[in-house]
């Protein structure tokens, strides 16, 4: 018997598990180890509560954790209740599948200010993290900005941009509903340093900004370059700029009460205000040689009483894991970290590519382990009884799948019409379900 620790439980976590379970079979046990009492990752934190579709690949890691070699081992944080020395004690391979959850910074004057805040935080405000659920962003201002040209960018936007009834059948959170009905924001500028071409936008996201209730894109012609040039792009890619081509070339809808201005070529410098956020001073850029911003030392004013940053996250490191600074996450060569140490997903690449993106990450991990260590052979480790004395010694208890599955049905009880869950947000909440308040 073999025995595997995969840390955190979102879809690279998840993959990898299917992965070694289909690998090993029934010669391994797997224990998915995740922070918190509930599983999915940005599954459940990240990902628009608009975009449900979406979240339905969750309902395929339920057949993983519902493996009877896999486990799902919630509510213990790794390098906090136990440490990975212990699990490589405890476990042939350990798995680091723990994304990469934390804002990068600007790294501009103002960016303290009141009103400033990370993409992690706003979406995890809106999607019921238990950390940002008391975030309460500021929207009595008329103007918000985003800064960043990827997909999150576009989400915060459009969740800022949507009329109450256009969140039918989301599982957005009833404070954040709420909230967002009383909102004065009317501009949302979307800041970019570069072009149009250099955008990380997928035509679907790009696509349902042409279809909100009362938000309306404005984009300007004079951004893009020549329209032969996108001929050199990829098609995904191509497609996204024809959006935003079309967006420039119909115009605003001066009907809509509110607007979603693309901001290309512009480069935050500073934030300002009165002890909160007022205005974003941006730079005019142009790209140089070799597709990089240049200033040209034009500067103008974006207002914005908020300002949502979303230009990428880190990892947090674990002590004992070696870490690359530079590239945020976990230093490794291919998902190996060192010898039966491995990460997959963000953890492993930084905060790139979709949820499918990992399932080859995990897949290619299980194999390397498979090779490193073949299915059939069996160690001395104790695996999951192991780690249960351990936690039992430690007074942590954890939560099983089981345990899931009643918070998960407590929040469906308790969902507003409409909506697939009303989201329990605080540890003590998801403990009381399972009667351990
Ligand atoms: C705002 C946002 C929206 C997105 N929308 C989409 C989308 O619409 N479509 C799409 O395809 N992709 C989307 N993505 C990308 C997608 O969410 C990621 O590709 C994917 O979640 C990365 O998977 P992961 O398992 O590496 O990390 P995560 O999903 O972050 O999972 C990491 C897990 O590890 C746990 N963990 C962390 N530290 C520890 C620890 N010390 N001990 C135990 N557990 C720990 C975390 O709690 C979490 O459950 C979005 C990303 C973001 C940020």
């Amino acid at each position: 018997m073999r025995h595997f620790a995969v840390i955190g439980s979102g879809p690279a976590g998840f993959y990898t598990a299917e992965a070694l379970a289909k690998a090993y079979g029934d010669a391994a046990r797997i224990d998915i180890i995740e922070k918190f009492p509930v599983p999915y990752g940005l599954i459940r934190f990240g990902v628009a509560p608009d975009h449900q579709s979406l979240k339905a690949v969750s309902r395929r890691y339920d057949k993983v954790a519902e493996d009877a070699n896999v486990r799902f081992v919630g509510n213990v944080a790794v390098g906090d209740a136990v440490s990975i020395a212990e699990l490589q004690s405890l476990y042939d391979a350990v798995i680091l599948a723990t994304g990469a959850p934390d804002d990068r910074k600007l790294g501009i004057e103002g960016e303290l200010l009141p009103g400033v805040v990370g993409s992690a935080e706003f979406v995890g405000w809106y999607n019921g993290h238990p950390c940002f659920a008391d975030l309460s962003p500021p929207l009595d201002g008329k103007y918000a900005a985003v800064i960043g040209n990827g997909n999150v960018a576009l989400d915060c936007a459009r969740i800022l941009s949507k009329n109450h009834h256009e969140f039918e059948g989301s599982d957005i959170v009833g404070h954040a509903l709420e909230a967002l009905d009383r909102s004065a924001v009317r501009t949302i500028t979307i800041v970019g340093r570069r072009g149009p071409h250099q955008i990380s936008m997928t035509p679907k996201e790009l696509g349902e900004l042409g279809h909100l209730e009362a938000a309306t894109p404005v984009v300007e012609g004079d951004d893009f370059p020549p329209v032969e040039a996108d001929d050199a792009l990829e098609p995904g890619h191509r497609k996204s700029i024809n959006i935003l081509r079309d967006f420039a070339a119909t115009g605003p809808d001066g009907s809509k009460a509110r607007r979603i201005v693309f901001d290309f070529f512009a480069r935050p410098v500073r934030i300002e205000g009165n002890g909160r956020a007022e205005r974003l001073i941006v730079e005019r850029t142009e790209l140089d040689e070799s597709g990089s911003a240049r200033g040209t030392g034009e500067t103008y004013e974006v207002p914005a009483s908020l300002i949502v940053t979303s230009i990428g996250y880190h990892t947090p490191p674990i002590a004992g894991v070696p870490y690359d600074e530079r590239g945020g996450k976990f230093a490794n060569d291919g998902g190996v970290i060192g010898d039966g140490l491995y990460c997959v997903g963000w953890a492993r690449r930084g905060p790139s590519g979709t949820i499918g993106t990992n399932r080859p990450d995990g897949q290619e991990v299980a194999e390397l382990i498979a090779a490193a260590l073949p299915p059939g052979g069996s160690s001395a480790k104790a695996g999951g009884v192991g780690l249960d004395a351990l936690l039992a010694e430690r007074g942590i208890r954890a939560t099983s799948f089981d345990d899931w599955r009643s918070i998960e049905s407590a929040e469906t009880a308790a969902a507003r019409p409409g909506s697939p869950r009303e989201k329990l947000i605080r540890h003590a909440d998801w403990l009381k379900v399972l009667g351990r308040s």
